[in-house]
């Protein structure tokens, strides 16, 4: 077979097979999001680019080289999101949600974009799932933002994730650590990649995040961010720590993690796994309402990718239960039959159960066939002989039972009993091979 197109480069498609996994885990996220007061925003998959210039940061990697840029047919300069949070607080703001009292929490699910080389756990277009909160500047809000992410990894029953924490301070102290490190590159200035030579002027932190092996092995001994922190966001750090010990959540505080968003300030974050890296990175930017046009508005979140944390979950052979099977296939003989057969499978699904039928126009046998390969739970056949007595074997596939029941509104009745019957005794296999 030749296709005139596969998939663009760096994208994937969730097929039917596997898109129960992420069910499961939105699932999840929408619970736990819920149970810390979170709302879902959804905004569109482009905005104008200028949001990312500012926001994301015209000095960062996904702004210079990673973003989905094109002009309109109307001349519109339009990009693609690279992350969740721009899109946001545009909304936040242009909807005047702040009217109503902060915080403002919202979470999201959404694809963003990046032109990155693709590997493992790096895709162009990826899943994130963020929460966002506007509008709080106590260390609570960053402990709340911290646990809630680690709550994700708890439900699903993920391991050996190292939590790392740090904070790169805020305007005040940030110009003389950024002096510090400009100083300390400056003496390297030859050994740095060309990236990172750009990056000595405009944006000198960025270089600890590089990671080519010579910059990353020079960043080891460069200042540290914590050594400059000024009062406020010294305290700050030691709240959101004390927070953090009161949830019993265990950190460790890595003055290498800075963020490769231009937005941040005070807290930054990550969850680290062995093989895969950072599954989840966020912090506080508690300059980036001012920055679009809005008041100063202290606000933090986070993004988790949602293709590294499935990567993890398959590492750590973490079991996602697979979606409910067919609970009942009617099988109909002759157009009568076929008539009566495709009435009782839409009554069953209008009692949200599942049921299926043939729409293929498969044989007797093959049917059967099917029925097993979809792991159906009950079974029924109806031929002219069941349709002049009005009744028809139900058959239980697990063991092959059979139970006669009416094909009138008595149907319903008999299956639902048959069916209780079924899920009750599977139930007690379950518990007893648990015993044994
Ligand atoms: P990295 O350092 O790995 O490039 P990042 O700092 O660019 O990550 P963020 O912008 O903080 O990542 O995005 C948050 C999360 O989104 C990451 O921790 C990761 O799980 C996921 N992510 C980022 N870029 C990609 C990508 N290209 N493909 C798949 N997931 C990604
Ligand atoms: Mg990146």
């Amino acid at each position: 077979m030749k296709l005139i197109t596969n998939r663009v480069y760096g994208a994937e498609d969730i097929l039917p097979a596997d898109s129960y996994k992420w069910q499961f885990i939105e699932d999840i996220m929408r619970k736990q999001a819920q149970s810390y007061g979170f709302k879902e925003i959804r905004t569109p998959v482009f905005e104008h680019t200028e949001l990312f210039d500012r926001s994301v940061g015209d000095t960062t990697d996904i702004v210079q080289k990673e973003m989905y840029t094109f002009t309109t047919k109307g001349g519109d300069n339009i990009s693609l999101k690279p992350e969740g949070t721009a899109g946001a607080a545009r909304a936040m703001l242009e909807h005047g949600i702040y009217n109503d009292g902060y915080p403002i929490k919202a979470y999201y699910l959404t694809a963003c974009y990046r032109y990155e080389k693709k590997n493992y756990g790096r895709q162009r277009e990826f899943h994130q799932f963020g929460m966002e909160v506007y509008g709080a500047a106590s260390a609570f809000a960053d402990a709340e933002v911290i646990c809630a992410a680690n709550s994700i990894f708890d439900r699903l029953g993920v391991q050996n994730i190292q939590l790392e924490l740090n904070s790169i301070g805020c305007p005040n102290c940030r110009p003389k650590y950024t002096a510090a490190l400009k100083e300390y590159f400056g003496r390297h200035r030859v050994e740095l990649c060309d990236t990172c030579r750009s990056r000595l002027e405009r944006n000198p932190m960025r270089i600890l995040d590089c990671k080519s092996p010579i910059c990353s092995q020079i960043a080891k001994d460069a200042p540290k961010v914590l050594d400059f922190l000024c009062e406020d966001c010294s305290t700050h750090f030691e709240e959101v720590k004390s927070c953090l010990d009161a949830a019993k959540l265990r950190y460790r505080v890595n003055p290498a993690i800075v963020r490769g968003l231009d937005y941040y300030t005070r807290t930054v974050f990550e969850f680290v796994a062995k093989d895969i890296g950072t599954i989840c990175g966020g912090g506080r930017y508690d300059g980036l309402i001012e920055e679009l046009g809005g008041q100063h508005t202290p606000s933090l979140g986070f993004g988790m990718g949602m293709e590294r944390l499935l990567l993890l979950l398959r590492e750590q052979k973490i079991e996602i239960p697979e979606p409910p099977v067919c609970d009942l296939y009617v099988l109909g003989i002759g157009e009568k039959a076929k008539l009566k057969a495709f009435n009782i499978i839409e009554g069953v699904r209008n009692a949200s159960l599942i049921a299926e039928g043939d729409i293929v126009g498969r044989s007797v046998k093959a049917q059967m066939k099917y029925a097993d390969k979809i792991k159906a739970r009950f079974s029924m056949v109806i031929g002219d002989s069941e349709l002049e007595e009005n009744c028809a074997k139900l058959r239980n596939m697990n063991g092959g039972k059979e139970t006669v029941v009416p094909l009138d509104e008595g149907f319903f009745n008999a299956f639902f009993a048959a069916y209780v019957e079924e899920s009750n005794s599977s139930l007690l296999e379950q518990l007893n091979s648990m015993k044994g």
